[in-house]
């Protein structure tokens, strides 16, 4: 029968997938000796069932939870609902994935109106045991009962104003018991109920709330930006509390072992006296440094210290933990593996292989490859940052250059994001409901909490730049401003932040390309010792070739020629060739484009030094590219000596209700071969005259949208009568290659038969994801948050290649594509070659490479050695 719950000492952190992360590690932390207080952990498995049973706990459960309640109780020899001796626990969530912030916990669960007096006697301080019922009955209405934290909020602000002090600390016992009694009226107000009194209903009522939130909004948001499967499920810690505000030699802080934006090898963290976690992790108090406590308090720093080393060398990796001092004792309430900056990644993984304790291919596994993105964005550029004025510094909470748009709400943020503005989200401090926001926003900017309130947290393992804490910012969000200096910031208005050194600029400020060394470098270089796939990029013009050539590619695997006429000054050229109505018309834009395309190649095979350059034939869906404005009508008919009318009527005859599944790819070099001549002929013509400066260039080109082998042969032969004419004339030797997209299902399934015509596939996956599901690329977006929000799917499939359907039809190409062509190339140029858990899925089944976009280069080569370290190719 199945086991769902867990005393902490009957676990191990091997058990993560059943425990969660944090019930896997209060286990290990128990087993290792630490000063952990007790408890159980209900597994994920009871979270699935929850589920299963139509959101309730089943008996058998609820009997488990009941015989590690008794055990708990028995070892630490108190009782829940004993107003003598009282048992009260926090309530948490641990999902196998770290989430933070994303679930709720309830702390100080077990009090009610008779426990808070023995508590308040057998402890000697009625202001302690009034406090935390006052916590515990905010957080049960709020996280249980679902009443918005407000209610109680309003009524603490009320009585300070009313005594005239700033901090609850400065409120006394009395105080503290009469606003749990409004507390506890304003609960009954708004419910029509009493606060529950019986612990145990607590407890079972917290449980459930804990596996509800696995299901919230934000929770679903934040698993979607971290592939997080919803079927994981979450589990529930139950852990008797310590209390860090029983006064001035309590506390309670949060440390890592490295600091997570540099990775420097310094125990890094807050802690505040006489509070409780959530105070430190919410920012509402400003807490004092770690550093502080070797002062405050030296036997509990030394003790602190020598844990976490020890934990840090058990888990082979940085940190970060929770701890209470409950009265001088000191206990460890959590620890997981560190969020760290990208820049503190390398260095941690980098550090801990000299220090002996990793491996090479360990260190790497280390590194998230998402993560690197952070590392190759903008900076600042240095000319315009020193005519800059700082307005206002906070902390350096996460790194990188932001300019945008000040924003005050999540919502804005999104609004003006999808207009394409640059937005900076301003906020007195985050809270998990902002994730949108912050998602879409170039930077954070808060004027409370630390460095490991929320918005830093969350925008470091986004690698969004954050600047939080600044406190000399007045930040008035319903008012849509902020102010510094007596100087106002609306809605609107340019401001720029260093989140590496967390100065405010109130302008905007020119950005410029990261640059990348050290450390980067060196761990680069073990991703490539590592990695069986190759890693291409996709580029259309030198520029781009020349950035993903120092990013590391090995080759162009997708250059989009109809990208090479967006520019004003060449989409002329393009259009007459798309709307022209005859053979000489079309002949004559193609002689215009000849010589831009033949030299664009060149730029192309400069930048990639040898490295194999796939050029991919015109398929330019006619809508992208198709006058609509009447004034471009005017214009290109005068270029083309045709009336405005005339050409108003090919346009209008041009119209397609699908040109996604319309005149495009190969069907128009079907209809106009003169393109392919043209394309060959620049193609090739490029590649010998840079062989004649010495390179070694073997062009692949590239037939799009092909769904019959009698269409690749087609444009086949004239591609090589074309080349081979061109090759003889110059009396050179040179090699080429013809192959084909495999983006249509037809041309999957058919595989084997293309094969014999085509010298390599390269898997097209955003076409072929549209037409597997008959989704549109250009308006799935508008529907799909429907999918995600009810279940059906977890993630774009545009973003992230659905292994299941689109996969299967990927590797029964390959594997039918080999059949007959045991050496064809294989690759994927679709946009899901830069994406880790796609490019993995490639290894898999044997792709020779994988081409995206310049920025992802580095990603998809460290995603490659994980993908060959946890499964090597043979
Ligand atoms: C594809 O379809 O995946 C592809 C790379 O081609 P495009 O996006 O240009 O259609
Ligand atoms: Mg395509």
């Amino acid at each position: 029968m199945a086991k769902y719950v867990y005393l902490f000492k009957e676990g191990n952190q091997t058990m993560r997938n059943l425990l969660g992360g944090k019930g896997a590690n209060l286990a290990e932390m128990t087993n290792l000796g630490m000063p952990v207080p007790q408890g159980f952990t209900v597994t994920t498995e009871a979270c699935t069932r929850y589920y299963e049973d139509g959101q309730k706990i089943a008996d058998d459960i609820l009997a488990e939870i009941d015989q590690a309640l008794a055990k708990t109780e028995a070892a630490t020899g108190k009782k829940f609902g004993d107003s003598h001796n009282p048992f009260l626990v926090s309530v948490r969530s641990g999902a196998r994935a770290s989430m933070p912030g994303m679930m709720d916990t309830i702390l100080n669960l077990g009090l009610n109106d008779e426990v808070v007096k023995g508590l308040a006697k057998l402890t000697n301080n009625p202001r302690f045991a009034y406090d935390s019922y006052r916590r515990f009955i905010q957080m049960f209405a709020d996280v249980v009962m679902e009443i918005p934290k407000s209610n109680f909020e309003a009524i603490l602000d009320h009585q300070k104003e009313a005594k005239n002090v700033e901090q609850d600390t400065d409120l006394d016992a009395s105080d503290m018991e009469k606003i749990v009694q409004l507390y506890l009226e304003k609960y009954q107000e708004l419910k029509g109920d009493k606060f529950p009194q019986n612990p145990k209903i607590q407890l079972i009522e917290a449980v459930k709330a804990v596996f509800r939130s696995w299901d919230n909004p934000r929770a679903n948001t934040y698993r979607r930006l971290n592939n997080i499967p919803y079927e994981w499920g979450t589990a529930v810690n139950v852990q008797s509390m310590v209390f860090g505000n029983m006064g001035d030699d309590s506390g309670t802080g949060v440390a890592f072992t490295r600091d997570p934006s540099t990775g420097e090898k310094v125990l890094y963290g807050e802690y505040l006296f006489n509070a409780q976690g959530e105070d430190v992790v919410a920012g509402i108090r400003t807490p004092k440094p770690i550093s502080e406590l070797q002062k405050d308090n030296p036997e509990i720093y030394r003790q602190f210290h020598e844990i976490s080393s020890k934990l840090e060398a058990h888990y082979r990796d940085m940190q970060d933990m929770e701890f209470t001092i409950e009265k001088g004792k000191l206990y460890m309430l959590q620890t997981r593996n560190g969020k760290r900056t990208a820049q503190a990644a390398l260095k941690i993984a980098i550090d801990l292989v000299e220090e002996g304790l990793l491996s090479e291919t360990e260190a790497l596994l280390k590194v998230e490859p998402k993560q690197l993105d952070s590392l190759l964005h903008p900076q600042f550029d240095p000319s315009a940052l020193k005519k800059a004025k700082v307005v206002a510094t906070g902390l350096n909470a996460s790194p990188g250059a932001a300019t945008g748009r000040a924003v005050f709400t999540a919502e804005r943020a999104q609004e003006l994001a999808k207009k394409g503005q640059p937005v900076i989200l301003v906020r007195q401090e985050t809270s998990p409901e902002d994730i949108e926001g912050m998602a879409v926003a170039k930077g954070v900017l808060t004027s409370r909490g630390g460095m490991t309130s929320h918005a830093a947290v969350v925008a470091r393992g986004m690698g969004t730049c954050c600047v939080a804490g600044a406190g000399k910012i007045k930040v008035y969000e319903e008012k849509r401003y902020f102010e510094v200096n007596g100087q106002k910031y609306n809605e609107g208005d340019f401001i720029s932040l260093d989140g590496s050194t967390g100065n405010i600029y109130g302008e905007q400020i020119k950005t410029v390309d990261a640059s990348v060394s050290g450390d980067f470098a060196k761990l680069m270089a073990w991703a490539d010792k590592y990695r069986a796939l190759k890693v291409r990029t996709n580029a259309d013009n030198p520029r781009d070739a020349k950035q993903a050539y120092a990013f590391g590619a090995e080759g162009i695997g997708l250059c989009r020629t109809e990208h090479m006429f967006f520019e004003a000054d060449r989409i002329p050229a393009m259009r007459e060739m798309i709307v022209a109505n005859n053979v000489k018309e079309r002949q004559a834009a193609l002689n215009k484009l000849l010589p831009m395309q033949k030299q664009d190649f060149i730029g192309l095979y400069e930048a990639m030094q040898g490295y194999p350059v796939t050029i991919r034939y015109l398929d330019p869906p006619l809508h992208e590219f198709l006058p609509t404005e009447d004034e471009d009508i005017a214009e290109l008919a005068k270029d083309m000596g045709i009336t405005f009318d005339e050409l108003k009527a090919t346009v209008i005859s041009l119209h397609e209700t699908n040109p996604m599944l319309g005149h495009r790819g190969v069907r128009l070099s079907i209809t106009y071969p003169e393109i392919a001549v043209m394309q060959t002929t620049a193609v090739i013509e490029a590649a010998i005259e840079v062989n004649k400066r010495g390179m070694h260039v073997a062009p692949e080109i590239m037939i799009p949208l092909v769904g019959e082998i009698k269409e690749l042969k087609y444009v086949k032969d004239i591609v090589i009568k074309t080349a081979d004419e061109i090759i003889k004339k110059n009396n050179v030797k040179l090699d080429y290659l013809v192959g084909t997209m495999i983006e249509i299902p037809r041309a999957a399934l058919l595989a084997d038969e293309i094969a014999t015509e085509a010298e390599f596939f390269s898997f097209g996956t955003n076409d072929l994801t549209q037409m597997t599901f008959g989704f549109s690329r250009d308006d799935a977006g508008k529907f799909l948050a429907d999918y995600y929000q009810k279940k059906i799917f977890e993630s774009d499939p545009f973003a992230h290649v659905d292994q299941k359907g689109v996969g299967k039809l990927m590797d029964l190409a390959c594997k039918l594509g080999k059949s007959v062509r045991p050496d064809l190339k294989l690759g994927i140029c679709g946009e899901h070659g830069g994406d880790p858990a796609s490019v993995e899925f490639c290894h898999d089944i044997g792709l020779s490479y994988v081409s995206c976009s310049p920025f992802r280069v580095p990603l998809a080569r460290l995603a490659a050695a994980h993908a060959n370290i946890k499964r090597p190719r043979k």
